[in-house]
């Protein structure tokens, strides 16, 4: 569904946070990228989003190359839950969610009190989703818990329907149990017909969810496959701890 094809990628004339990456999120599954701090996994969403442009490299969307802005990249099918959230700290549950249905309203539709009926029905069925969301309605962002704000970006990401969405370190801050929430709602969401890139450091709990992953160490793929591969190969200890499961 989505591929990264020999995607390199340079921040000023230094530092190369990526060199000629190559991967794949296959539909309906959850693919993750793990890595240590500074491997290179934010500037892989970067890329996916947008924000970016390799100086090598390409990335293809249903089989065409990406090359449009952030805002086509949305339109197109793509979302993102950026690291460490950023919801507005001030705004309901409810301005969250009516703002994100809000750029595929129609400009007629926009200067109506109420939301169209089926933009209504979507939040609605996220709210079903997402039940902690029901309850704090009408409570700002900044009083919510860490894993409360954290459902509410995903929610908000879900918002417009995405096939695909990448999250960016989705656990950082939360507690096991929280982590083991979120990723189990990340779960039905993908059986309910979505694809996931799960970014994220904390290895472990991605694993228990994810279809096949990925490893970055330094701005390179330097192993992929599923649980059982990385687990055997020893390749998550090197590229975590720079040294080889071997010397462990
Ligand atoms: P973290 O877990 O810390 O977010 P990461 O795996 O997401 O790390 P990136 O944020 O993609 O890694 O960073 C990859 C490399 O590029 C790092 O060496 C980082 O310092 C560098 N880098 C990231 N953003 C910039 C930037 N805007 N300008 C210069 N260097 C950058």
């Amino acid at each position: 569904m989505l591929q990264l094809e020999g995607v390199t990628v340079r921040y000023g004339d230094a530092i190369w946070a990526l060199q000629d990456v190559n991967l794949e999120v296959a539909e309906n599954k959850i693919t993750a990228l793990l890595g240590a701090n500074g491997a290179g996994k934010t500037t892989v969403i970067r890329v996916i989003a947008g924000l970016v442009r390799p100086v090598a490299g390409v990335v293809r969307w249903e089989g065409e190359i990406l090359s449009g802005p952030v805002e086509e990249r949305s339109r197109q099918g793509l979302a993102v839950v950026p690291e460490g959230r950023q919801l507005w700290p001030g705004l309901t549950v409810a301005e969250h969610l009516t703002l994100a249905v809000y750029p595929v309203l129609g400009p007629r539709q926009r200067f109506r009190s109420r939301l169209p009926e089926a933009y209504q029905a979507r939040i609605e069925q996220l709210l079903d989703q997402f039940p902690a969301l029901r309850r704090h309605w009408r409570h700002r962002a900044e009083t919510m818990s860490g894993g409360e704000q954290q459902m509410l970006a995903l929610a908000r990401a879900l918002a417009t329907n995405p096939k695909l969405l990448a999250l960016d370190e989705p656990s950082v801050g939360l507690a096991p149990l929280v982590v083991e929430e979120l990723f189990g709602r990340l779960e039905s969401t993908v059986r309910a017909g979505m694809t996931v890139l799960l970014v994220e450091q904390n290895a472990e709990a991605a694993l228990d969810v994810a279809d096949w992953a990925y490893v970055l160490q330094s701005g390179r793929v330097v192993a992929s496959g599923s649980r059982r591969d990385l687990d055997a190969s020893g390749a998550l200890e090197e590229a975590y701890l720079g040294r080889s499961s071997q010397a462990l």
